[in-house]
């Protein structure tokens, strides 16, 4: 769908929005055509920021009638290209980021209604001024917007206790490719009542209607935390820590991050003030973190006693717990540093991919001895949600490959990486989402019969293919 839009329709979406809610110069729509770190770029007719769900639906009916696609977006953290257009023009870009209010506060169902455009750190806060946890967790908190955290299923880093936007999202309210609300804002924990239609918008990263509005769950704050960052010998002594950690922490276990030794010697290189906590460099790291609704002894006692067991049998070489508040920051930071560390290593290959956690050491091995064979001049680099299975593996490549060698060897690296995924039995993608970027990935390894289905899907909803076209699937 490459046609410019029809001016009138233009017009008739400038008078609806006025011009509070209409961007149209190029200076003024740049940042919204350009992604997260300036990978992705694209045209758009117009950027659009309605102000309300009633005016969400009036742009989406104009856009209807007048088939112009409309890319969705938050607040443009995405790291798979998925908020943005191609390079036709053919597009609008509806911009939520002016819908901003809380709608409702239920402290007696722990429960939260926001609309799409209020960013992740401000939900948190106010659950925080209610005494309730928000958990979902991302570096990109302070950017990113509820309506992108849902559109692309956000994970992070308190997936492994709290579950990721499927699990923390009760209801949605969703503007259709027609432009009718459905109005699905339920906050009820247990609804059989037909299909659970609020999971197909979620993660559907804006390919099946806008989401204006979401109910969230709360949680009760935790009282205690308990933090250590351990050195380890490898993936496999951090699969059987991890196994040790659940038996001993139980649900207190919050996170559990898995750093290589390169990630943690480039983040401490490239942010001033980062120091490692260990004299000696050692191969692998972990952060483990455990928190507990009662302040007390007793959750650092438990960490003291399942990094005794870690050492004693030889899991763990080296650890230090957090003794402060400040600590603990400084150990975060490390783990929060790694996309500046990965970019002060050269250039990596990106890689999002899960596999189910038994699978994590057999992954590693296969993915390094395939590379360094094919490419010895390769720097494996790694770390990830390695509780949820779920590693950014990314090797860097070698400094002499010149730009006109990297596209071609970056999808050979890609294959050769996703080949041992789809063997174990995984995903390529765990938690960024698809959107442009592996789209064609997609195709490869998902089977004809899943493929037929989302497309079914998607034909059902958006019979003319208007919701961020080229994102998730392409058109047959
Ligand atoms: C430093 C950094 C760290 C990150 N860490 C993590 C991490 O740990 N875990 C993780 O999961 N992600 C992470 N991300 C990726 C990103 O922050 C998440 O994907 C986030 O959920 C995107 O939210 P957003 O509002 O920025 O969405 P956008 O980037 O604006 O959009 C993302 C996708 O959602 C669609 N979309 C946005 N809003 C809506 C809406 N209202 N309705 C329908 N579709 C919509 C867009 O069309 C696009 O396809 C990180 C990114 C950065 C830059």
């Amino acid at each position: 769908m490459t046609a410019r839009p029809d001016p009138a329709v233009l017009d008739r979406l400038r008078l609806v929005m006025g011009p509070a809610g209409v961007l149209d110069s190029p200076a003024d729509t740049a940042p919204f055509r350009t992604s997260f770190g300036g990978i992705f770029r694209g045209e758009a007719a117009l950027v659009l920021r309605p102000a309300s769900t009633q005016e969400v639906a009036e742009v989406v009916r104009l856009c209807a009638e007048g088939r112009i696609p409309i890319v969705p977006q938050g607040g443009n953290t995405g790291l798979a290209g998925g908020a943005q257009p191609d390079g036709s023009g053919a597009s609008v870009i509806l911009s939520v980021d002016r819908m901003r209010k809380v709608r409702a506060v239920d402290v007696v169902n722990d429960t939260l209604t926001v609309e799409a455009g209020v960013t992740l750190a401000e939900v948190q806060a106010v659950a925080e001024r209610v005494d309730r946890l928000f958990p979902l967790t991302l570096a990109s908190e302070g950017s990113c917007r509820i309506g992108g955290n849902l559109a692309t299923n956000a994970g992070g880093t308190q997936v492994l206790r709290y579950g990721n936007m499927r699990a923390l999202a009760l209801g949605l309210e969703v503007v259709l490719p027609d432009g009718r609300i459905w109005d699905g804002l339920r906050g009820l924990r247990k609804d059989n009542a037909g299909y659970d239609l609020k999971q197909l918008f979620i993660g559907s990263e804006g390919t099946l209607g806008i989401i204006t509005a979401a109910v969230l769950r709360l949680f009760p704050r935790p009282r205690a935390t308990a933090t250590t960052f351990a050195a380890i010998p490898d993936p496999a002594a951090a699969i059987a820590f991890l196994g040790l950690a659940k038996a001993r922490l139980g649900d207190s276990l919050s996170a559990f991050e898995l750093m290589r030794a390169p990630s943690l010697a480039h983040a401490v290189a490239a942010v001033p003030g980062l120091a490692s906590p260990f004299a000696e460099a050692y191969p692998w790291y972990l952060l483990v973190e455990a928190s507990a609704q009662e302040a007390g002894e007793g959750l650092g006692s438990a960490l003291e006693g399942l990094l005794a067991q870690g050492l004693e049998e030889g899991l763990v070489l080296d650890a230090v717990i957090a003794a402060s508040g400040a600590q603990r920051r400084n150990l975060w930071a490390l783990r929060e540093a790694q996309a500046e560390a990965q970019a002060h290593a050269g250039k990596g290959v990106k890689h999002d991919i899960s596999v189910p956690v038994s699978a994590i050491p057999a992954f590693v091995a296969r993915a390094d001895a395939a590379l360094l064979a094919r490419f010895p001049g390769i720097l494996p680099f790694t770390f990830g949600h390695v509780g949820d299975g779920n590693l950014h593996y990314n090797p860097v490549m070698p400094a002499d490959w010149t730009d006109e060698m990297r596209p071609a060897r970056a999808g050979e690296i890609n294959r050769i990486v996703h080949d041992v995924v789809a063997d174990l039995g995984g995903s390529i993608s765990a938690e960024h989402g698809l959107g442009q970027l592996r789209v064609a990935e997609a195709e490869h390894y998902k089977s004809a019969v899943e493929l037929d289905l989302m497309r079914a899907v998607k034909a059902a909803l958006d019979p003319h293919g208007l919701m961020n076209p080229g994102k998730v699937l392409r058109a047959r």
